[in-house]
């Protein structure tokens, strides 16, 4: 079995729900993480800045929530079971609002609160479309089984706890479970989110805890590019990359892959490939123990920008 993780950019419309859907076909049963739809998270952000500042909300959270509803009806998903539980969501998030905007103050609790609503849609909507297809399909709330301490925001996951979790709940092999990126929850049941793009680190946890045997995250590329292509124009995607290089990249500033994510995924020796949703046949990058040594003198090159370097001098340094 394998582990699939699917970003923003890949589930911004209907049409690409669907190719994704039909993706997940091909490959189940399969276990998918998904982000919250493109655009979304930071959609959230800006809406719990207007409720701090004492601004009307309301206009900008019907848009929101109108984004969801044309996904839906262009997917032709009606079940009133799915509908009930999306306008639940949709309250928890209009009242999370209204408890900021009358404080006017957002708490980390409550902002990981708000920031949970737009994986929980988008995993809700993606299951329902899984289902239409015929697709033996569940919902996961990562919540259930990812426990972490109360670091909100860039919480901490207690790894041996969350695999148990994850294997119990996963006895029932022959479904395709649809699960919810960026998000865990306290022991005491509060949501906590892992930092931006925590979902490629959701995904690893599950690979590991469930010993697969690839975990693919899904996004908009052909893998890694050797430079960012902003600023070097014959850039090429390395088609192999060791787990070190890899992590050395991503903190170095590369746009690889949220940089905890290697840490389960390294523990267990699972490659990690990084594949373009919209070119499915492009081979992309594998992240593995090992690499057979290639022709290039170097593996990558990564960039920093809007970096000050500041430079102490005088005895007291001594
Ligand atoms: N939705 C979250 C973000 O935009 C997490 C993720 O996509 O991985 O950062």
């Amino acid at each position: 079995m394998k582990i699939l993780k699917f970003g923003g950019s890949s589930l911004k419309t209907a049409k690409r729900i669907e190719h994704v859907v039909q993706l997940i076909s091909s490959q189940h049963p399969c276990g998918v993480v998904v982000s919250a739809f493109g655009g979304i998270t930071n959609q959230i952000l800006q809406l719990i800045s207007h409720a701090e500042l004492g601004a009307d909300f309301n206009i900008n959270l019907q848009l929101f929530f109108e984004k969801h509803r044309k996904i839906i009806n262009d997917l032709n998903l009606k079940r009133e079971l799915m509908l009930d539980t999306i306008k639940k969501i949709e309250n928890e998030l209009f009242f999370t609002l209204k408890k900021i905007a009358s404080k006017k103050k957002c708490t980390p609790q409550l902002k990981d609160l708000g920031l949970s609503v737009g994986e929980r849609l988008s995993a809700i909507i993606i299951t329902e479309a899984c289902i239409q297809k015929e697709i033996n399909t569940t919902y996961l709330d990562a919540r259930k089984v990812i426990l972490t301490d109360d670091n909100f925001g860039n919480a901490f996951v207690h790894y041996k706890r969350s695999f148990n979790s994850i294997r119990n709940n996963w006895e029932d092999k022959s479904k395709t479970r649809i699960i919810t990126g960026f998000i865990g929850a306290t022991d005491s049941g509060e949501t906590t989110t892992f930092g931006r793009s925590g979902s490629d680190y959701t995904a690893s946890i599950f690979g590991a805890a469930l010993n697969v045997k690839e975990i693919e995250i899904w996004t908009d590329v052909n893998g890694i590019l050797s430079a960012d292509p902003n600023i070097v124009s014959e850039t090429r995607t390395i088609s192999h990359i060791t787990y070190d290089e890899a992590m050395e990249l991503a903190h170095a500033g590369a746009k690889i892959i949220f940089p905890p994510t290697i840490i389960p995924a390294l523990y267990k020796s699972i490659p990690i490939r990084i594949k373009n949703t919209f070119e499915p046949e492009n081979p992309g990058t594998t992240i593995s123990q090992e690499r057979a040594k290639n022709d290039y003198f170097a593996v990558g090159i990564s960039s920093l920008y809007n970096v000050s370097l500041i430079r102490f001098q005088g005895a007291g340094m001594l």
